[in-house]
């Protein structure tokens, strides 16, 4: 393949390699590259074994300028300084005795969908984009032409931090204008997915199209789920149900005629990955599949999904039909449920909350997680993060421009939204436990059998949604967290904490907000 027209001079170029041959070309010139006894292809990923969402850099330019929600998720780069970088990436590549160029598409209704290539110099990083982005057919890719998006991945290199505007030696810049992507100084294999998402969210709201940082299934009747969530909150778990087709566990699109998914595959977390707990992704983890940054025993080719010493991020992706019931093409109907998945470190919110259309716009413009974070030694805090539309590090236009789309869909298809804590019950950090998955699972099940809708709710009084007080499978005493811990007092005193938490993310959100959306979040009055 010649490859002159991008500046480079390699004398190999792999164009299109199958999995076998990547998985040969790893196994040969790649030192971090293994196979495991499952079959999947084991590799890593470097220093950087998550995003650096704060090298994330675009370039500014007058066609798109008026568009972008400037500041510290899209930081902005001058055209020049980022052609500093792509020709520095162009000249490392060039140092190279072999590349690999993958193809591939992104987006499954044909209307919409973007062309992507990927130049890269690891085949772990072909075979992750061959996973993740949607595979054409022989025939599609005899046709493919030239591609609309282009991500030169450099990741092995890193950026000089004298070139200006940098802060580090890493460096993710992308230009709607060029369309081109280049990463420098970072091997994660997500930050090229993620990408190609933030591409999407640029291209998407200019057609009308809403895009998504959720999961998607379908049930037996055709109805459609959404799982929206953080890192870690669960989309990926929650979705690969054995019970309904999986659509996609990430990145979708909501249209005049449904959803589609974006990519061509999973990226599941792995860490404690265990069959009987989660059997289809484990069943996904084989010939084809790149498992990143897990621990394995040298001797056996054994995969320790416990053994969290590289990153606690571990990953595995695959394409999307090693589950077994995916649903391809990846496309489906009006949503009729929508879950806002959250991880409450602060034990406060219950496992499953039904809200209004106007508390959904309140959730989904605050896009509430936590984690617990430690700090001096022994001592946990749980710290509250507020990330706009449950993904704002993937944005590209203003919070609202998704919600007004999200509220405008939701209505007119009566779509039912729930908020559901997938994270600490029966206590604060420290005493709380994560809620079993089992618990979480049965509250999904109800959701999408209609009991739940059913059943009789509380209204809580400090964050006003409706609570229902029973669902088969799920202990009565779970459903109201207050009931969970040792002291009644300590639970208000912490809900009252993360209430005005809220209160203050939402102060910069809510002079553009109706009366109805502003009002509902949590009532400080009452506290
Ligand atoms: P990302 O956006 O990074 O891909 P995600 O939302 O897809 O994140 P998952 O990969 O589903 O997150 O991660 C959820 C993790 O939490 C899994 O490792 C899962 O096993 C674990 N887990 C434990 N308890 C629960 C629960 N009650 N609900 C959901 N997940 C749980
Ligand atoms: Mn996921």
């Amino acid at each position: 393949m010649d490859l002159t027209a991008y500046g480079l001079h390699v004398p190999q170029v792999l164009h299109n390699p199958s999995p076998a041959v990547l998985y040969e070309e790893a196994i040969r010139f790649d030192p971090q590259a293994a196979l495991v006894s499952s079959g999947a292809l084991a590799c890593t990923s470097g220093r950087k074994t998550g995003r650096s969402p704060a090298d994330k850099r675009i370039v500014e330019h007058p066609e798109s300028q008026d568009h972008i929600w400037w500041g510290p998720i899209n930081i902005p780069l001058d055209e020049h300084t980022f052609l500093i970088n792509r020709e520095r990436a162009i000249d490392y590549l060039n140092t190279r005795a072999r590349l690999y160029v993958v193809d591939g598409f992104a987006g499954w209704d044909p209307k919409y969908r973007l062309k992507v290539r990927v130049i890269c110099e690891r085949p772990y990083h072909a075979l992750f984009m061959h996973n993740l982005l949607i595979r054409p057919s022989t025939e599609e890719l005899i046709h493919f032409g030239e591609p609309d998006y282009v991500i030169l991945n450099a990741g092995r290199f890193p950026a000089n931090r004298y070139t200006s505007h940098m802060t580090s030696q890493t460096s993710v810049d992308l230009s709607f204008e060029r369309r081109e992507m280049v990463i420098l100084g970072t091997e994660y294999a997500g930050e090229m997915k993620k990408g190609i998402f933030t591409v999407m969210n640029y291209l998407m709201p200019l057609k009308g199209v809403l895009s998504m940082h959720c999961a998607a299934n379908e049930g037996p009747r055709g109805d459609v789920t959404l799982f929206f969530g953080l890192s870690g909150t669960g989309k990926t778990t929650l979705s690969a149900d054995p019970q309904r087709r999986l659509i996609g566990d990430d990145e979708h699109c909501w249209t005049d005629e449904g959803i589609f998914n974006i990519e061509g595959g999973c990226y599941a977390k792995v860490i404690h990955l265990s069959p009987e707990h989660e059997p289809q992704i484990y069943r996904a983890i084989r010939f084809g599949t790149v498992l990143e940054n897990v621990v394995f025993d040298p001797q056996t080719r054994q995969v320790d999904y416990a053994d969290a010493s590289i990153t606690e991020n571990t990953r595995a992706a695959y394409p999307i039909e090693f589950i077994d019931n995916a649903k391809i093409p990846c496309r489906g109907g009006h949503p009729s449920n929508i879950l806002f998945l959250t991880y409450d470190a602060f034990g406060v919110l219950p496992p499953v909350a039904r809200l209004t259309p106007e508390q959904a716009m309140y959730h989904f413009i605050s896009g509430y997680t936590a984690k617990v974070a430690g700090t001096e030694v022994g001592v946990t805090e749980p710290q509250a993060t507020f990330s706009a539309c449950f993904g704002a590090a993937f944005l590209v236009w203003h919070p609202f421009k998704y919600a007004e789309m999200l509220a405008e869909r939701i209505r007119r298809h009566g779509t039912q939204v729930w908020l559901v804590n997938t994270g600490l019950t029966g206590g604060p950090y420290g005493q709380g436990r994560r809620i079993p998955l089992a618990y979480t699972r049965a509250l999904v099940d109800a959701i999408h059998n209609g009991t739940l809708a059913q059943v009789p709710t509380e209204v809580d009084e400090r964050f006003g949604f409706a609570v229902p007080v029973r669902c088969p499978g799920v202990p009565e005493v779970l459903l109201q967290p207050r009931n969970t811990w040792e002291s009644p007092e300590a639970y208000d005193e912490m809900a009252n904490r993360l209430a005005r938490l809220f209160a203050q993310n939402f102060e910069k959100y809510r002079a553009g907000c109706t009366q109805e959306v502003a009002a509902a979040g949590p009532c400080l009055a009452r506290m």
